[in-house]
């Protein structure tokens, strides 16, 4: 036996602490949902700022080659301008493969350079197309975050005013079965409060001492069901 349970206090009680547990739950998934509704727009936002470093990458890069090729392009040159002061024809022949190999490494910057121009057109496209991509999706997305938010602020609300009308029902509750409900609240176990069914309990069905059923038809007390736990009240 219990004691005299201020039973409606403590129903009431628990009947808010079971909203409040699901606003709780409802405000958890809300992030959830806001990150899933989300998750298009950011790998989109990735790619975005992925292309523009590539971008950037290209630019430096080709920037690079050019200024090589200059270079080539004046030692090609200034081969070319030396090969009609030449005297010997060994002279002459090392300066031809200088020019030869001055030529190919201009062919290779040449192809190098129209690489990075594809390549930079390339992300300059995708990039192109990820903006009109993000611009729909952003407005797709923001009625639902909006409802997201309203809801969210809403739930806020709602648990706030619930804390506050549990404080008082908590501090009317007779100390030592409070206790006993807290312990099973703490562990999510709803309903803690349970009515008795014949001589059984409301939840594990398991049967009841005639003593201790009298004792809670007849005077109105609170009793721990020994199978499962739960506080068994007459109804
Ligand atoms: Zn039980």
């Amino acid at each position: 036996m219990i004691g005299e349970p201020r039973l409606d206090a403590l129903l009431a009680l628990q009947s808010t602490d079971m909203r409040i547990a699901e606003l709780i739950d409802r405000s958890e998934e809300i992030p959830r949902q806001r990150a899933e509704v989300a998750r298009e727009i950011t790998t989109l936002e990735n790619e975005q700022r992925e292309r523009g470093q590539a971008l950037e990458r290209t630019r430096l890069d080709r920037r690079a080659r050019e200024s090589e090729l200059e270079t080539e392009q004046e030692r090609r040159g200034r081969y070319e301008r030396q090969l009609e002061q030449v005297k010997t024809n060994v002279a002459y022949s090392a300066l031809l493969s200088e020019i030869q190999g001055a030529k190919r490494r201009i062919g290779e910057l040449e192809d190098a350079i129209l690489s990075l121009m594809a390549e930079h057109e390339e992300h300059e496209g995708r990039i192109a197309e990820i903006k009109v991509e993000l611009a729909a999706k952003r407005s797709e997305a923001a009625g639902e975050l909006d409802a997201l938010a309203t809801e969210e602020a809403d739930l806020a609300l709602r648990l706030a005013r619930d804390q506050v009308v549990r404080e008082a029902l908590v501090a009317a509750a007779d100390a030592r079965i409070y206790r006993l409900y807290d312990r099973l609240r703490r562990g999510r176990r709803f309903p803690a409060l349970v009515p008795l069914r014949g001589q059984a309990c409301g939840v594990c069905h398991g049967h009841l001492p005639p003593q201790i059923v009298r004792e809670i038809t007849h005077h109105g007390t609170l009793h721990a069901c020994e199978g499962c736990g739960v506080l068994i009240y007459a109804e």
